[in-house]
């Protein structure tokens, strides 16, 4: 089998177009280690590359999808032998690199895990890229001091990949979550996954101009950055953290010192990317075994040729859940 189907992504006259095409096996880069996908997810990050954002993906044509779940069908590498289930999650996976939205990657041998022995490749994918995301925001929020039980923690961008995620996992783990959203009518699924309590992203948007509000939030996971993010570190409680993953709302946020200086608080970045392999197979464990949740409501299957329609919600803002992509 030496031709596939992918999702391409091509350039014409500074317009980007998605179609489904047959690739050949010669068409992948050079690489270690060829895996058959089974399984991929949509994420922010593939419809930025799949609208032409060139911080992401410099060169096209271009298959995005920087999640992918399969088994490997050729390695040069000991570690690896055909058969192997694995899964390759972020480095320059559907970035520069072919990715997971076609049913063939060739990747380095150290950009690949096991598949966790707890999850199915498709369950793998549920969580994909914003699973891992989710647990890294809570794993340094915990390290950094939260405890379940000590007060509400909130999530912002609540109905999207890694905001759907971090809702269930907390709640999962013990926590009191409060979810921002801006779909209003979406506040019965919030629940559902484990919300206390649903916030409008006006609610959490006033009060932009003063210094400080109202220390309200034990943790929180934020996943939109903006004004927003700071509008949250400036509603902390004293000495809690906010883990900031994310820029759907901007990149830029106007803030001040006096949180950090009055009330002890962090700010903390986590990136999911370009963890150590080593670091994302102990997270993987982990969501596979201690912090394994039941995934069902927060996924739906899309094949390949739905996926530009999935793109063109995603980029809109309107995610609900995740998208995991059946590649046959
Ligand atoms: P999704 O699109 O699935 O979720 C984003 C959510 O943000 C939306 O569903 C919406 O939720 C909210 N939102 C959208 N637009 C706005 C806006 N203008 N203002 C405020 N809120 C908005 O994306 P992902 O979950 O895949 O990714 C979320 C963010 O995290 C992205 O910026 C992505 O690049 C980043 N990311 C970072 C990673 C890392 O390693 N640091 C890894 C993975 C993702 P609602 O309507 O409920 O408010």
């Amino acid at each position: 089998m030496s031709e596939f189907k992918a999702l391409l992504v091509t350039e014409e006259q500074g317009q980007y177009q998605r179609r489904v095409v047959t690739r050949h096996i010669d068409d992948l880069p050079a690489g270690e280690v060829l895996i058959r996908v089974h399984w991929s997810s949509l994420n922010y990050k593939d419809a930025m590359s799949a609208s032409g954002n060139k911080a992401i993906t410099r060169n096209y044509p271009h298959t995005p999808g920087i999640d992918a779940a399969g088994v490997v069908e050729a390695s040069s590498v000991s570690e690896l032998a055909p058969g192997d289930e694995v899964i390759v999650t972020g480095y320059d996976l559907g970035m520069d690199t072919a990715g997971g939205f076609g049913q063939y990657i060739r990747v380095p041998a150290a950009w690949v895990l096991k598949r966790p022995a707890g999850l199915s490749l498709r369950e793998s994918m549920v969580l994909g890229t914003a699973g891992l995301t989710a647990a890294l925001c809570i794993d340094k929020l915990e390290r950094a001091g939260l405890s379940s039980g000590a007060g509400p923690v909130l999530v912002t961008g609540a109905t999207g990949g890694v905001g759907s995620i971090a809702v269930a996992m907390l709640a999962h783990l013990g926590h009191e979550v409060v979810a921002v959203t801006g779909k209003a009518d979406q506040a019965d699924f919030l629940r559902g996954i484990g919300a206390s309590e649903v916030m409008s992203r006006e609610e959490l948007q006033a009060g932009t101009n003063k210094v400080l509000l109202g220390e309200r939030w034990e943790g929180a996971v934020d996943t939109v950055g903006g004004d927003i993010l700071f509008n949250v570190v400036k509603s902390l409680r004293y000495d809690a953290s906010v883990a900031c993953c994310g820029l759907t709302a901007g990149g830029q946020f106007q803030a001040s010192v006096f949180p950090f200086i009055l009330r002890n608080v962090n700010l903390l970045g986590v990136d999911s990317v370009e963890q150590p392999l080593v670091a994302k197979a102990s997270m993987w464990d982990r969501l596979s075994l201690q912090w394994k949740m039941d995934l069902q409501q927060l996924a739906e299957e899309v094949t390949l040729e739905q996926l530009p329609e999935r793109i063109d919600t995603i980029l809109a803002g309107g995610m609900v859940g995740r998208a995991v992509v059946n590649l046959g």
